[in-house]
This record gives C-alpha cells, sequence and structure tokens, in this order.
C-alpha cells in the first residue's frame, strides 16, 4: 500500500496524468499549512477489489482519493454522503475522508469542463448542443445548465439514452431541454460539446456541417497531440474556436485539490505544461 495521502485509483492507471498535475499544483503552494504532508499517487486497484483497496488506503493514512475508469459508478454506490452534483452525474470522481471516518463522494468532470468552457466563452444565455449520453455527458449537465444556458440540446447514437437523460434533468430546471437524433440535429447552436468517445476510435460524427456554421466554440472531451476527429470536423465546417479536452482533465483536478486543501490552484500554467508534454 502507497504512503501518499491522496491518490488516484483506477484500472488500468499506468497511463495516469494525475499525480504530476497534483504535484504541480502542490508546489504552487510550497510551505503552505494546507500542503503540509500532500503526497498523490497511482493506486491500481483489482477489478474486483475496489472496496477493499479504498479501506486499506483510509486504513494507511489515505485522505482523499481521484477515482477513474472503470470505478466511478461503484464509488458513488460506496459513497454514504454524496454532493449534489454527484447525484445528477450517478457518478463519484473525488472522495473525501470525513472526520467520522466516512468517505463524502464528490463529481468535479462538470466543473472542470465549464471552467474550461469560460475560459472562451460565455454560457448564460447560450444554446449548447451536447453530443453523447454516456457517463461524461451526464455528469455535465447539471454544471452546464447551473450557468443557465438559453437551451441543451442532447443527441446520441442511441437515441433512447439521451430520451432518458432529458426526461430525468427537465422537471428540475425551467431550461428548456431537448433529446435528438444525430441525422435530425438541426437549429443553431453556439458551444457544441463532444462527449461520445467517437474520436478515439477515430470516427467522425454525422453531423451537418450546416449545424457548426454558427457555433462560437466546439470543445471535444477528448484530447490529444494530434487534432481530434470531431475538431477537424469542426474546423472544415468553419468553426474558428476549437478546443480539446485536456484543460477539462486539469480542471477536474483543480477543483478535487480545492476540496481536499481549500486551495484554488492556477490552472492555465499547468495546462500549458501538461501541453508541452502530451
Ligand atoms: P461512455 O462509455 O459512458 O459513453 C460513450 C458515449 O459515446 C455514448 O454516448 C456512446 O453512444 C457514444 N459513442 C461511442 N462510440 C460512438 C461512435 N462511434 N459514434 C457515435 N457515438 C459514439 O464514456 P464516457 O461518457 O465516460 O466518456 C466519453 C468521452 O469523454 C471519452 O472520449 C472520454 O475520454 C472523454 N472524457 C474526458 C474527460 C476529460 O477530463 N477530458 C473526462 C471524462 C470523459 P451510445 O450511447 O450510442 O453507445
Amino acid at each position: 500500500m502507497t504512503q501518499a495521502t491522496y491518490v488516484v485509483i483506477g484500472n488500468p492507471i499506468a497511463h495516469s496524468k494525475s499525480p504530476l498535475i497534483h504535484a504541480a499544483f502542490a508546489a504552487q503552494f510550497a510551505g503552505h499549512p494546507a500542503v503540509a504532508g500532500f503526497l498523490y499517487d497511482k493506486l491500481l486497484a483489482p477489478m474486483d477489489g475496489f472496496v477493499a483497496c479504498v479501506a486499506q488506503f483510509a486504513a494507511a493514512g489515505g485522505r482523499g482519493a481521484n477515482v477513474t475508469v472503470p470505478f466511478k459508478e461503484e464509488a458513488f454506490r460506496l459513497t454514504e454522503t454524496l454532493s449534489e452534483r454527484a447525484q445528477a452525474a450517478g457518478a463519484v470522481n473525488t472522495l473525501q475522508l470525513q472526520s467520522d471516518g466516512s468517505w463524502l463522494g464528490d463529481n468535479t468532470d462538470g466543473a472542470g469542463l465549464v471552467a474550461d468552457v469560460l475560459r472562451h466563452i460565455d454560457i448564460q444565455g447560450k444554446r449548447i448542443l451536447l453530443l453523447g449520453a454516456g457517463g461524461a455527458a451526464r455528469g455535465v449537465i447539471l454544471p452546464l445548465l447551473a450557468q443557465e444556458p438559453a437551451s441543451l440540446t442532447l443527441a446520441n447514437r442511441t437515441f433512447g439514452k439521451a430520451q432518458a437523460l432529458i426526461a430525468h434533468f427537465q422537471p428540475n430546471t425551467p431550461i428548456p431541454l431537448q433529446a435528438c437524433e444525430f441525422a435530425a440535429v438541426a437549429g443553431q447552436f453556439d458551444l457544441i460539446i463532444n462527449a461520445t468517445s467517437a474520436s478515439l476510435g477515430g470516427e467522425r460524427l454525422p453531423i451537418a456541417d450546416s449545424v457548426f456554421a454558427p457555433v462560437a466554440l466546439a470543445y471535444d472531451m477528448m484530447y490529444g497531440k494530434a487534432e481530434t476527429p470531431f475538431l477537424a470536423q469542426a474546423r472544415e465546417a468553419g468553426v474558428t474556436q476549437r478546443v480539446d479536452g485536456l484543460g477539462m482533465l486539469v480542471g477536474q483536478a483543480a477543483e478535487a485539490f480545492h476540496l481536499w486543501t481549500g486551495l484554488r490552484p492556477d490552472v492555465a500554467p499547468v495546462l500549458d505544461w501538461m501541453r508541452a508534454q502530451l
């Protein structure tokens, strides 16, 4: 078991960039009492051993953890106290040990996305097209709605999943929400967010070029050294502001760091540094 006080737990985990990001955040506050003893490591949990791994980590002095694939839903079920955004997401990506020894479960993915989008455009009053209805899409809906967009349209390959998410969120918001199929996406949007994993397989989405035309920002949650297929599609359709998901990754980490330490790190230099490492 690691001696670290904070970890990212997943399987696989070797590829995770979270230790680099959190070390860079902690370095910004060197000497501050809130980061005294802050040591962040990777923790590989067996596929059938997430709960035991978390218990061992706590017994060894662990104070907080990030949770990644494939354990976010299991962490949601394990946690007794959930933040509102974790409840809405149906998944937990951040755990914080409470004084009574129980875990608080939070989800910082949506806040990370929103903070990154806000570096480029305002969301208030904007028409959003969100592509995808998996875990990442579900996790960002509540934080996006909190920014008071004019509308949110959700399109997904499996239409029923988009419909189910809209039915889940619409009763609690006056903002008009709509589910639709990719081929049926029409109308004008200011912000398009790709929360599908289509880019991972090098695939483009069957969205008409005309849908991209008036868009102020195209955002792909996937990131990498090369331009993603979705952002190439947006560029060819004439969208000038195109952003990948590296800032979301650093942003969700910044939110977790804040939860654990009460400190708000400066994201921009860490994002630039991470970009240079890709
Ligand atoms: P899920 O597996 O939960 O959902 C995948 C989604 O992608 C579903 O809506 C699925 O549609 C859709 N999809 C998959 N393949 C295709 C395809 N070929 N064409 C069209 N739609 C497709 O994944 P997540 O929601 O967890 O993750 C989605 C993406 O977001 C990933 O690329 C992930 O890396 C990224 N991500 C980035 C983060 C960051 O910090 N930057 C954080 C979290 C996620 P269907 O329902 O029809 O199967």
